[in-house]
């Protein structure tokens, strides 16, 4: 694996870059693998990356039916912050923030963090009053996070309309200075090329069809390449969870819903920060390339079409329009749908199964990019030594029997 450097970007930048080798191999499937990872985005990738690093488990093969973070990884709007409510919720996302600080360096790979701070805002004392509640938590939890007034909210974001005519007028928002965005596809990139130099096998184009049991056990799964046995099958299919729980009959108390999101022309840079609202429900950040990344909410049906309403669209720019009025003659210029499964408290589920061998990683909602990293630690935890890890003994997947719920609604309330 040739490492990324000053000296070798001259070097290949010299020979007009023929010479990079491949990222990541392309194996054929074993017949046998201790572990399986089903699912080739952010979250099985850097699950397999924790097996090996952590655990020395390497005789790993993460399957994955499309292309690698072709799913919800390749299709979110990147927003990466810490600041929600629960102590548990806290603590899991402000290690992936960590996490996330260091992850150029430990996987030699550019992921392009930007810190460049997150604002949500405030517009009804009921939303300021939670507000601050939730910056004092995030406080107590050493977590940074600032209460700004509506004059301090125009200072940091200057082109933001904080006008008192408005429907909902902003009187201030919190910011967490910390957090920011990252650049998707690097992510799935960085961790798939740092698997595969450790042993692990990254199978593209391998639907999983089946899992296979045997007393109660998982023994293997079937797949578009065949059976392939394993000792441990590990699901992390965000928006299919339920399909490949079912697959080993068990029933998940999970949602699955579209959320879309957009971007519009390239513009020179006009805002650097990201600003979210859950009042007016939309966020907005603006990418490298100069274009407005944009989102919303879910659709409010079911579905497993990659597809949203034309309705959501035209409420989340009407929310834009009215936070930032300079965006008006702005055209867009893609939009696309990811599917997202959610949980009835608005936390993952990060866990064993009762399915002897089988865990799930699930349920992140509209939220689960920012928890790739501490996502794929505690998972591979989970899986090598048969029990949680601290920071996920909270998300496993008996409390919807034991009513132990997180209910983070409040923190994730607008997708991101
Ligand atoms: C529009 C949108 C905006 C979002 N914005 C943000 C944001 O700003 N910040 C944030 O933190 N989160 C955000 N999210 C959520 C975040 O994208 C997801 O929580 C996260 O990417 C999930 O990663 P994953 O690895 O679990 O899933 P994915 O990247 O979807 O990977 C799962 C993989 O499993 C594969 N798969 C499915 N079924 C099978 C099968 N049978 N066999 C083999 N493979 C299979 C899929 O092809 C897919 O590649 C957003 C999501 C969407 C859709």
């Amino acid at each position: 694996m040739m490492r990324f450097s000053v000296v070798s970007l001259a070097r290949n930048a010299l020979n007009f870059n023929r010479d990079w080798p491949r990222q990541w191999r392309s194996p054929a499937p074993k017949k046998q693998y201790d572990v399986i990872v089903i699912g080739g985005g952010g979250h099985g990738l850097a699950t397999a990356y924790y097996l090996a690093k952590e655990h020395g488990i390497t005789n790993v093969a993460v399957l994955e039916k499309g292309w690698l973070g072709g799913g919800n990884t390749g299709r979110n709007t990147t927003i990466i912050r810490s600041n929600y409510l629960w102590d548990e919720a806290a603590h899991l996302y402000e290690k992936s923030l960590q996490l996330y600080e260091g992850l150029s360096k430990d996987l030699n790979y550019n992921i392009m963090l930007s810190q460049r701070g997150v604002m949500n805002l405030a517009h009804t004392l009921q939303d300021v009053r939670d507000t601050k509640r939730r910056i004092n938590a995030n406080k107590l939890n050493g977590i940074d996070a600032d209460w700004l007034d509506a004059d301090e909210v125009k200072d940091f974001c200057p082109i933001i309309n904080t006008s008192k005519d408005t429907r909902y007028p902003v009187l201030g928002a919190s910011l967490q200075k910390r957090g920011g965005t990252a650049r998707h596809d690097a992510i799935a990139w960085a961790y798939a090329r740092a698997a595969d130099t450790k042993g692990v096998d990254i199978i593209q184009n391998c639907e999983v069809t089946g899992i296979n049991r045997d007393k109660g056990r998982v023994t293997g799964v079937e797949t578009t390449k065949g059976t392939i046995n394993a000792g441990k099958v590990a699901i992390c299919v965000a928006g299919h969870s339920s399909v490949l729980a079912d697959m080993a009959g068990l029933r998940l108390p999970i949602e699955s819903h579209p959320l879309q999101a957009m971007v519009s022309e390239p513009i020179k840079p006009v805002l650097d920060t990201v600003v979210m609202s859950n009042a007016v429900h939309v966020y907005v950040s603006q990418s490298d390339k100069g274009e407005l990344v944009l989102g919303a909410g879910i659709d409010a049906y079911h579905s497993y079409a990659q597809r949203g309403s034309f309705h959501v669209i035209e409420h989340q720019i009407g929310a834009l329009l009215e936070l930032f009025p300079i965006f008006s003659r702005l055209k867009l210029m893609r939009t696309w749908g990811g599917i997202v499964d959610t949980c009835p408290d608005a936390c993952p589920i990060i866990s064993k199964t009762p399915v002897q061998n089988l865990y799930l990683n699930g349920g992140w909602g509209t939220g689960g990019f920012k928890a790739i990293p501490a996502s794929g630690l505690v998972y591979a935890h989970t899986i090598a030594k048969d029990e949680p890890h601290p920071l996920n003994a909270a998300f496993s997947i008996d409390r919807f029997t034991t009513g132990h719920l997180i209910d983070e609604h409040g923190a994730a309330g607008v997708a991101h």
